[in-house]
């Protein structure tokens, strides 16, 4: 069965190459209905922070990534690597090397000056001489020669000569086990068939195929996805903007846009652009991965945003828009139902930040009038169009869209005026702006006690 896992070093923020992968694992499962696993790989402890592991289970959790297993830290599984480190080691498959690093940095040094790879001779590997009481690494015997092919699927065929691989650190002298080691471990106890992570670790693959092979484990599939890069090309980094998850919920973006946005940054089906996550899962495939590197786009990202704000259900925008409210300080208890906001508003916006700009008068008063909106509308001659339709909305017996409408129509046509001269100040009255939804719907979301008290403010 299909187990994926993602398995981020919590050392920042869940940035959007992390979350792409994330993604791509996680659809793999769930498109063959198998598990995802986090995984926290937190042995660096000088450079894992708490905080960081926060925001990477907070990010995921936006992003709706849920795990069917962990999240598992590296740090609680200690006891597990240094019972598989003795037992390479009873079995030969591991030595002990006594090597100071200052003998390995003269070593890497002559082999440099030589024009070479620097890499460990094997000094140790057969040696029994061990000396009393010193210091030790324990390093894996690669071994020499064979070689190891991953059939990954993204990058195709990949051969690489054991020769080329010298022997690796398992175990520090300090007595910690190494990334790669802990890396191989979790996944053949965590039965992960496919794994599934960013083309950075892809020299690490076939060291950790070998130990894999040593343990008697089982070699799961591999697939490397290519890098981000920004829109000029280069590595994405903190230099384009936001590369957080959660800055781009900040920023107003639904997780729904940018799951889509990322499945598209790499895998393609056909021409298709917007996938529903149901789609997503159903159309999903690994070998559909392109090789080549993906720039970030953000106007594809905003466009995708908008589509997703107008297209989804309002009861699904609002469970993201609350916290726009609420972080923009507007009590949505003091008005509509957000909701119906939202469907007034869904084909205004871009984001979720200026969904939450826009309705601010829906909760409150504003506080002012947009001068050009004012300057334009509420001259002296627009005075009698607003008294007149106050006093029509004012008789309203059923507050409708629909009786609003003919308020104003009936108060054009009384005054022989085109419906914009009544309709222009009437809106600049009641939300203190140019722009607005048509006015039967945004009158109708206030109560006409409001609308009536702003009419009044703008005769003043
Ligand atoms: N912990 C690694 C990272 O954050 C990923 C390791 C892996 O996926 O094998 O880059």
């Amino acid at each position: 069965s299909v187990i994926t896992r993602f398995a981020p070093s919590p050392t920042g923020y869940l940035h959007v190459g992390g979350a792409r992968t994330a993604l791509y694992s996680w659809l793999y499962a769930k498109s063959k209905g198998g598990k995802f696993v986090l995984r926290i790989e937190d042995t660096d402890i000088e450079r894992s922070t708490q905080a960081a592991i926060d925001a990477i289970l907070e990010g995921m959790e936006w992003l709706g990534l849920e795990h069917d297993e962990g999240p598992y830290y590296q740090t609680k599984r200690f006891d597990r690597y240094k019972e598989l480190i003795e037992q390479l080691l009873d079995q030969g498959k591991a030595y002990k090397c006594f090597m100071t690093s200052a003998e390995l940095d003269e070593i890497r040094e002559k082999q440099m000056e030589a024009g070479e790879k620097p890499r460990y001779p094997g000094t140790w590997r057969d040696r029994t001489d061990h000396p009393e009481g010193q210091p030790f690494a324990v390093r894996f015997k690669n071994p020499s020669e064979g070689k190891v092919v991953i059939n990954d699927h993204i990058r195709g065929k990949i051969e690489i000569a054991n020769a080329e691989l010298d022997d690796l650190v398992i175990q520090r002298s300090d007595g910690t086990p190494t990334y790669n080691f802990c890396v191989v471990v979790d996944d053949w106890d965590m039965n992960i068939s496919h794994v599934i992570r960013g083309e950075d670790h892809i020299n690490n693959t076939p060291r950790q195929i070998n130990i894999l092979e040593a343990l008697g484990a089982s070699i799961p599939e591999y697939a490397h996805v290519s890098m981000i890069l920004g829109d000029d090309g280069k590595k994405l980094s903190k230099r384009h903007g936001a590369v957080g998850v959660m800055q781009y919920r900040d920023d107003g973006f639904l997780p729904q846009a940018l799951l889509n946005y990322l499945v598209r940054l790499g895998w393609s089906h056909g021409d298709q652009e917007i996938f529903s996550l149901e789609e997503m899962i159903e159309l999903f495939e690994l070998d559909a991965i392109g090789q080549s590197a993906s720039a970030f786009n953000t106007d594809k990202l905003i466009w995708l945003n908008q589509h997703y704000i107008k297209s989804l259900p309002s009861s699904e925008v609002a469970k993201h828009a609350l916290w726009h409210f609420e972080n923009q300080n507007i009590d949505i208890n003091n008005g509509p139902k957000i909701e119906a906001v939202i469907e007034a508003q869904a084909d205004r916006v871009k984001t979720l930040v200026e969904l939450a700009q826009i309705s601010r008068y829906f909760y409150e008063d504003y506080e002012e009038f947009d001068a050009g909106a004012a300057k334009k509308h509420l001259r002296p001659v627009a005075k009698e169009a607003l008294l007149l339709v106050k006093e029509k909305l004012s008789t309203i017996q059923n507050w409708t869209p629909e009786a609003i409408q003919d308020a104003i129509n009936d108060t054009a046509q009384q005054l022989d005026i085109g419906m914009g001269k009544v309709g222009m100040p009437l809106r600049v009255a009641v939300t203190g702006a140019g722009n607005s939804p048509s006015l039967d719907v945004t009158l109708n979301l206030l109560n006409p006690e409001q609308v009536a008290q702003r009419i009044d403010k703008a005769l003043i």
